[in-house]
Parts: structure tokens; C-alpha cells; sequence
């Protein structure tokens, strides 16, 4: 008679068994349908190993492979996949429960020093035992389902050919499991069999863990081999974009002081590789142009290029220009560093930007007079205020300007705005600031005036002088000069935009004076007729 009361445990913990079983395989494969599922089917296997047990005798060999094929057909319907990823962990089930039942058996014949049939003899015995084994696997299913991290889960997610390799060591483990089973009709006792149990149900386990473990492990190894091959690849296509991309390209063992490679209008010069490094950088230096040849040198040292990376950059870049027949062009370098087995390398790429820089110098110059304008004005002596709190701001307007387009004609009126841009020009120095802001109206701004009130007064007197000009044609004559209004830079006034309305305000007090003349902003507030701009 079997105990009632059992029965419910055995249903209950089996049922928790295989819903476990089948989370994990939920981890592994997509499980069809909603997960509630799983405890539906967790009943349908409960049920359909019941059957096999009460019709068959119990651990029997035809009885190991039913509830094998019971796994197995279930994990086929519910999960998606290859039918060799569902073989695999279908199988795996019955494999854990057999090693199991092989090891908690003989360790419960061997405390009990029964024979092994004993437990399948009485219906009760095997319920209770039965019910044990399912404790056990709701343990070590409960260790892999909490313990394992995902990205485990995922490397298990073996490719097909190396699922099939796998597979067959399933088969080698649960063929040795079930033609095991005669030894569960030994009705003798004896230790050193049970021990053999426990050794063999223990090693099944372990050879199912170890088989995983070799096939991750060699998809993990080609994995990094496949990565390692592409990164190869993307980098070999990203040095020939470079190679085809740059006017010149050298590659620098910058341990050795010799040329990896070296490249001219995307054609490799064969003759360079290994040579010194120092030879195709005197090469490029004769073409350099004499003021940035020092500038040039201290760009495409070796040492400087170490010093940048030790102090953790790996890029910079650099300008300069060339004079090949007095033909002065712009030239971008740009120096990339790397380490490669313990060897600093360097590429450096050089192109020419001579376009880019004209279109650059178009974008900021006033196209008559080649002057800054006015964007760019504001732009450089805000740049230089954030700086230094130090400068000069010159607004000069034409007088009579209008009289020269009505009386001779725009045309004149364009070259006396012409010669007022090229007269600046020869009374200011480079680091000045020059600029046109449309009209006849000039700016500049002077960012350090050495000797104060004499240098202001003598270079606005200059201004004055040099623009004072009288145009004329067979019929008229009219008489242009420079009406200047001036502001400096003091802690007061330490903005562009105050300056410029200082000196814009200075300058309508010349014109108010009578023109042809200069007015320093004393800080006064600005008032009467004059109006912001
Ligand atoms: P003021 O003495 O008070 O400065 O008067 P002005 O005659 O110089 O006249 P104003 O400065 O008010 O005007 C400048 C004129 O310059 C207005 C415009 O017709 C003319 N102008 C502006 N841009 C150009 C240019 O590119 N070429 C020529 N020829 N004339 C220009
Ligand atoms: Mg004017």
C-alpha cells in the first residue's frame, strides 16, 4: 500500500524539479510560450513519469530512456531553435537526475548497508526516495539558476557545430548512465559497488560540466581570434584611407628612430622603409618655409613626440607653410601615437590646406580692402580683452566720402577706400587689428602702446595726415580726411562693445568739431545728439 501522504510531497517537489529545469532552459533557449507555461508543463512531465514508473519496472533501462525521450519531446515543443540546441539541453535534464538518483542511492544503501534493489522493491521506499532526489536537484538547480551570471548563460549559447560536439558527449554521458541501471537489481550488498556509484554518478556530472566548460571556452577563444581578425582588418583599412587620404604619411618607430613606412600622394616609397627617420625629415624641411622652419623642427622631433604621449596624449597637430619656386602653400601635419609591444609609433600625415586657409581668410576679410571685418573684429579683440586688459580702439570715418561718389564717380570712391586699407596698413604692424566696417568707416585696434599719451596722439595724427588726400578729374576736386574717435582699454571699460561705442561716441565729437581730426573718450557718459549704433 503506498502512503497517501507522500504522494502530494512527491507530486509537489517533483512538479518544483522540473519547473526549475525548465527556467534554466528558459535562460538557454526561447521559451514559446507564457512563462506560467513552464508549471503546466512541469505537471505534464510529473504526470508522464508517474506512467512510465507504475508500467514499467523501476530504473529500468526502457524506463531511463522513455523518461529521456519525455524531456527530450517536451523541450522540442516548447522551446524554439535548432532541434540539436533542444536535443542538448533536453537531454541534460535526464542526465542530472540520473547522475543524481546513481549517487544519492548508493549513499543511502551504503548508511542504510542495504542492497540497492531494496529501494525499488517497496513503492513507499521509492516515493520517499524518489522525493529526496528531486530535494537535491531543486538544490543544485536553485545554486545554478541564482549563482550563474547571465553573460555564463549567454556563452552557452553555443553555435550549431559546436553544439553537435557537445551533444555527442551528452549521448557518451547518458548512454553510460542508463546501461548503469543493472546494477539497481543487485540484491547483494556490496560497499565497494556503492562507492564505484558514487564515483561514476559524481564523474557523469562533472564530464557534462567539463564538456561545457571545453566548448565555451574554444567559442570564447574564437570569438577573440574572429575579433582580433576584424580589428586587424579595420585597422589595415583605416591606414589605407589615411595612406590614400594624405599628401604625406610616415609611420615612426620612435624607439628605434627609424621609418615603418612612408608614403607621397598615396604611392609607398619601398626605398624608405628602415631608414632613418631624421632623413625624411630633412627632406621636408628644405621645403618649409624660412619663418616656420623652427616651428616645423620642434613639431616633428622624436623626442617631442615621446614627451607628448608620456604626458597621456596621443594626438596633435600642427601648421606651417612651404615655398617650393616662391609659391607659398599651408601645410597641416598631424601626429598620432601609439604603443605597440612596448614600441612608441608614430603616423604623422601632412596635407595641404592652402585652400581651406583662403577660403578661411575670404570668410573673415572684407573682399575690397582684404581687411578683417566686422564679426571678425569683434571677435579677435574680445579674444585678446579676455586676456589682457590692455589696448587702443581707433574708429575712423571718411569725410566728404559722399562728395567723391557724387562728384568722381563710385569707382574713385572705391579706390580712395582702397588707399585709406593699404595707408593703414603701412602705419599699423601685423599684430594690430585692422578692420573695415562697410562703408567708409575703419577700426583699429592697437593691443599695446608702449609710451601712452605721445603714441596715441602721434598715431592718430599719422591717421590723419596720411588720409587727408585730395582726389580730383578733369572737373572736380574733393578733399577726403579721417575723422578718429579713440577709446582705451582701462578697468572701466574692458569690453568690445563698450569700446566700440566709446570711440564711436569720440568720433561724432570730431565730426561735431569740424572733421579731419581726433577725440580721445575721456569717460564722460555719452549724451547729446549722439546715437548708439
Ligand atoms: P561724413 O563726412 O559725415 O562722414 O559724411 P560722408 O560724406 O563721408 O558720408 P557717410 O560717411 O555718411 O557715408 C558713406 C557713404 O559711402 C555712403 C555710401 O553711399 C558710400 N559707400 C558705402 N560703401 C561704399 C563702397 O563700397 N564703395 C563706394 N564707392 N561707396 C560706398
Ligand atoms: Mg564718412
Amino acid at each position: 500500500m503506498v502512503n497517501q501522504q507522500i504522494i502530494p510531497v512527491f507530486i509537489f517537489v517533483f512538479m518544483l524539479q522540473n519547473s526549475l529545469f525548465y527556467c534554466i532552459l528558459a535562460r538557454l533557449m526561447v521559451f514559446k510560450y507564457n512563462k506560467i507555461v513552464i508549471i503546466l508543463i512541469a505537471a505534464i512531465s510529473v504526470v508522464l513519469e508517474m506512467q512510465v514508473l507504475t508500467l514499467l519496472p523501476h530504473c529500468s533501462v526502457v524506463a531511463y530512456g522513455l523518461m529521456t525521450l519525455c524531456y527530450c519531446v517536451i523541450t522540442i515543443i516548447c522551446f524554439e531553435g535548432s532541434i540539436f540546441k533542444k536535443f542538448v539541453w533536453g537531454i541534460s535534464i535526464p542526465i542530472h537526475i540520473f547522475s543524481i538518483i546513481a549517487v544519492a542511492a548508493a549513499i543511502r544503501s551504503l548508511a542504510l548497508g542495504q542492497p540497492l534493489k531494496y529501494i525499488f522493491m517497496d513503492d513507499n521506499i521509492l516515493l520517499g526516495f524518489s522525493a529526496y532526489v528531486a530535494i537535491v536537484c531543486i538544490i543544485v538547480l536553485m545554486i545554478l539558476l541564482n549563482i550563474v551570471s547571465n553573460e555564463i548563460y549567454a556563452l552557452m549559447m553555443l553555435p550549431i557545430e559546436k553544439v553537435k560536439i557537445f551533444l555527442a558527449i551528452e549521448v557518451c554521458i547518458l548512454i553510460g548512465l542508463i546501461s548503469n541501471t543493472y546494477v539497481y537489481e543487485l540484491e547483494y550488498f556490496a560497499k565497494s559497488i556503492l562507492l564505484q556509484q558514487i564515483i561514476l554518478g559524481v564523474m557523469w556530472i562533472v564530464l557534462f560540466y567539463m564538456g561545457l566548460l571545453i566548448m565555451i571556452g574554444i567559442q570564447k577563444s574564437s570569438n577573440k581570434q574572429r575579433d582580433l581578425t576584424q580589428n586587424l582588418k579595420a585597422q589595415q583599412i583605416y591606414k589605407n584611407i589615411l595612406h590614400r587620404k594624405s599628401d604625406i604619411v610616415i609611420e615612426v618607430d620612435c624607439n628605434a628612430k627609424t621609418m615603418l613606412s612612408y608614403t607621397e600622394n598615396g604611392v609607398p616609397v619601398a626605398l624608405a622603409v628602415g631608414q632613418k627617420y631624421e632623413q625624411a625629415r630633412n627632406v621636408l624641411m628644405k621645403r618649409v618655409q624660412r619663418d616656420d622652419e623652427k616651428y616645423f623642427q620642434a613639431m616633428t622631433e622624436i623626442e617631442y613626440m615621446k614627451n607628448v604621449f608620456i604626458e597621456g596624449n596621443n594626438k596633435y597637430s600642427f601648421e606651417y607653410r612651404t615655398n617650393i619656386f616662391e609659391t607659398i602653400r599651408w601645410q597641416h601635419g598631424e601626429v598620432n601615437i601609439t604603443l605597440i609591444d612596448k614600441t612608441i609609433k608614430a603616423i604623422i600625415l601632412i596635407n595641404d590646406i592652402t585652400l581651406e586657409k583662403e577660403l578661411e581668410f575670404k570668410a573673415q576679410r572684407d573682399v575690397m580692402t582684404g581687411l578683417y571685418n566686422k564679426v571678425i573684429v569683434e571677435k579677435l579683440v574680445s579674444e585678446h580683452l579676455c586676456e589682457y586688459a590692455d589696448g587702443v580702439l581707433f574708429m575712423i570715418d571718411i569725410d566728404n566720402f559722399k562728395a567723391v561718389n557724387d562728384n568722381l564717380g563710385h569707382e574713385i570712391g572705391d579706390k580712395v577706400i582702397k588707399d585709406v586699407s593699404k595707408k593703414l596698413n603701412s602705419i599699423f604692424i601685423e599684430e594690430d587689428i585692422i578692420g573695415r566696417f562697410g562703408g567708409d568707416e575703419f577700426v583699429v585696434f592697437v593691443k599695446k602702446i608702449e609710451d601712452e599719451k605721445n603714441n596715441i596722439y602721434n598715431i592718430a595724427e599719422k591717421i590723419n595726415k596720411a588720409i587727408a588726400t585730395t582726389y580730383c578729374d578733369e572737373y572736380n576736386k574733393v578733399k577726403i580726411s579721417a575723422s578718429i574717435g579713440i577709446s582705451k582699454v582701462t578697468p572701466e571699460l574692458r569690453n568690445y562693445k563698450d569700446l566700440y561705442i566709446s570711440a564711436d561716441y569720440a568720433m561724432y565729437k570730431t565730426k561735431k568739431k569740424g572733421k579731419d581730426g581726433f577725440t580721445i573718450y575721456s569717460g564722460e557718459e555719452l549724451n547729446g545728439e549722439y546715437e548708439k549704433k
